[in-house]
């Protein structure tokens, strides 16, 4: 029996974390499986919509970018209302961007209303060989443990490569659809 591939249901996706951690980036290779590499920080429509397909059905995600609002630190409360998941990014070679997700989580928390999956993801991972040269870098354990925490899903990802992007879109689709 074929399945239908018209999505039963939409999700609201929410992409936060720093400014170029690689959000827009990331939903560029999703949406057009591509890696764009010289995006403008303020580009971005309000959302883009990737179709994926999990075990017995099908479901559309809405992915809302920041347009760069995250660089003053101004997303707010309505920005986060009505989501059903949000992927949370940081850099792996900027420390930073990774202090800041506790920040993120409790601004999540605060304004989504509900309790939403969070995807924490370590994202630029195709650089791991240059981080291994000496730069600063946010390894896989400390990003696992700070999800456990927070309990948020982890995982690490490369919009460059096409890394596990897909399979962060998957695990989230799951989670959402699974809090029905
Ligand atoms: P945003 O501000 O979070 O939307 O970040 P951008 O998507 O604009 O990306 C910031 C910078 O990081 C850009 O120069 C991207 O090309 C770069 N970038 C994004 N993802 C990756 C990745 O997976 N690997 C590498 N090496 N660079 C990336
Ligand atoms: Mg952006």
């Amino acid at each position: 029996q074929a399945k239908s591939k018209f999505p039963q249901r939409t999700f609201k996706v929410i992409l936060a974390g720093d400014a170029a951690v690689g959000k827009t980036t990331f939903i560029e290779r999703v949406c057009n499986g591509v890696f764009v590499s010289n995006l403008s920080s303020t580009i971005g429509v309000d959302f883009r919509v990737k179709t994926i397909e999990l075990d017995d059905k099908c479901i559309a995600l809405q992915l809302w970018d920041t347009a760069g609002q995250e660089r003053f630190r101004s997303l707010t409360k309505s920005y986060f209302r009505r989501a059903d998941g949000v992927i949370l990014m940081y850099d792996v070679t900027n420390e930073r961007t990774f202090v800041s997700i506790r920040q993120w989580i409790q601004n999540v928390e605060e304004s989504a209303g509900k309790k939403i999956p969070i995807i924490l993801c370590g994202n630029k991972i195709d650089l791991r060989e240059e981080l291994y040269k000496g730069a600063t870098c946010v390894n896989k354990e400390d990003g696992k443990k700070l999800a456990r925490q927070c309990g948020a899903f982890f995982i690490e990802t490369s919009p460059k490569t096409g890394y596990n992007v897909d399979t962060a879109l998957l695990l989230l689709g799951r989670e959402m659809s699974s809090m029905e």
